[in-house]
């Protein structure tokens, strides 16, 4: 039911970001989610190393934070990799895993992408599993197929326990960081196929989150959370400026 559901607005800072900037946006932000926390859950995935300025600067906050990646190894010679063990250190609650970017330009495969999602659970961190079709795909009438797999390489791994724990975000890659968005009706018609899917797995993951992301800006955001299987955004470009961020979170 609706009203079970949990909404979230996650930013996805991705390669940006210096300690000086970080420590003015993380506090605005911060300031300005207070009070929205009784309504929407908000949280920001900062790259790697200022994990350790986010635990300093929004402990005690009603902000999440997170890391964009993990590894699907707890340790050992596996250069450049961090384990989700390593983010939970500093305090981190939230992974991306298989953002479109890392699935083109890092190769990651739907079946390494769900590996990442058990790891990240398995490390007490709340993966966000990012699934969405490329322009060609879509064009070709697909993305139903294509969306559908890329759910069900995670649903096939995790046990219904642990697919009721995460969040995902369905992120047209057409759509990221291009300033076209979906269109609301384009959105929310992928949702309620995903949707679907989760209930056909199992009636409780249907209230699992659903996230949209692919250039929201505060312009669009009403129309996009206001669609009945949007549960809130993914949100790249605009969680990087604090004014823009809230105004996103408020319309959530
Ligand atoms: P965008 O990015 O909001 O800049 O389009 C979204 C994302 O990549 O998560």
């Amino acid at each position: 039911m609706a009203e079970q559901r949990v909404k979230w607005v996650v930013g996805n800072w991705k390669m940006h970001g210096r300690l000086a900037e970080n420590a003015s946006l993380l506090q605005s932000v911060a300031e300005g989610t207070g009070p929205l926390a009784d309504v929407i859950r908000i949280g920001v995935c900062v790259p790697t190393p200022y994990l350790a300025q986010a635990q300093a600067l929004l402990s005690g906050q009603p902000l999440a934070w997170g890391v964009q990646d993990v590894s699907t190894y707890t340790h050992g010679a596996y250069t450049g990799e961090v384990a989700a063990e390593m983010a939970c250190e500093f305090g981190a609650t939230l992974a991306i895993v298989g953002h479109s970017e890392r699935r083109a330009y890092h190769a990651e495969s739907s079946g390494l992408v769900a590996a990442k999602a058990r790891r990240a659970l398995e490390a007490g961190l709340t993966p966000i599993v990012c699934i969405g079709e490329t322009l060609d795909e879509r064009e070709a009438g697909t993305t139903e197929a294509v969306v559908g797999a890329q759910l069900d390489s995670v649903l096939n791994l995790l046990s219904v326990e642990e697919a009721a724990r995460i969040i995902i975000a369905y992120e047209p890659v057409w759509a990221i960081g291009t300033g076209r968005s979906a269109t609301a009706e384009q959105a929310q018609e992928v949702h309620a196929f995903l949707r679907a899917r989760l209930a056909q797995k199992d009636a409780s993951l249907a209230r699992v989150a659903l996230l949209y992301g692919g250039s929201v800006k505060p312009e669009n955001a009403q129309v996009l959370f206001g669609q009945a299987d949007i549960d809130g955004g993914l949100i790249g470009g605009a969680s990087l400026k604090s004014q823009d961020f809230l105004a996103i979170c408020a319309a959530a």
